[in-house]
């Protein structure tokens, strides 16, 4: 493999890592050891800080479209929190819509992806 970085992994972080990488120019190579998305999501939300950083980079408006839910009251790790004094909410979306919305903006930069 030639690349200057090599990402290990096609899950929300690889993605979201070789995205930044592609935006700073990095040639860098993907690999996922699955030859296809499962489907199935762990991550069920996007927490409003996640949500801001994603907004910085043009990249929030399709997990929008694709939440299920905005709720300004939730938990993390079982603490309730409430997030109307931040005016943010946080999003219900599912980790394999996260996942799309991220391969597709990658896709679309001079950025090498790989599978299997
Ligand atoms: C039961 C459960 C519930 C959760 N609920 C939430 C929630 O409600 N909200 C929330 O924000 N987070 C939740 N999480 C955490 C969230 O799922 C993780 O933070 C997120 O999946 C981390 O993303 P990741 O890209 O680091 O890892 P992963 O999602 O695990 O992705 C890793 C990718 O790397 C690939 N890979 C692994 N090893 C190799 C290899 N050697 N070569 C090539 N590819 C490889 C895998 O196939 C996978 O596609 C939950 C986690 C669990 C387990």
């Amino acid at each position: 493999m030639d690349a200057e970085v090599i990402v290990v992994g096609a899950g929300p972080t690889g993605l979201m890592l070789a995205n930044e990488l592609a935006l700073a120019g990095v040639d860098a190579l993907v690999v996922e050891r699955l030859a296809e998305r499962s489907g199935q999501s762990k991550a069920l939300n996007l927490q409003p800080r996640s949500a801001q950083i994603l907004d910085m980079r043009g990249m929030l408006q399709p997990l929008v479209e694709r939440a299920i839910v905005s709720l300004s009251r939730s938990h993390f790790a079982g603490l309730s929190i409430d997030y109307r004094p931040l005016g943010e909410n946080q999003l219900g979306i599912r980790q394999a819509r996260v996942e799309e919305c991220l391969e597709t903006r990658l896709i679309s930069t001079p950025l090498r992806a790989g599978r299997g």
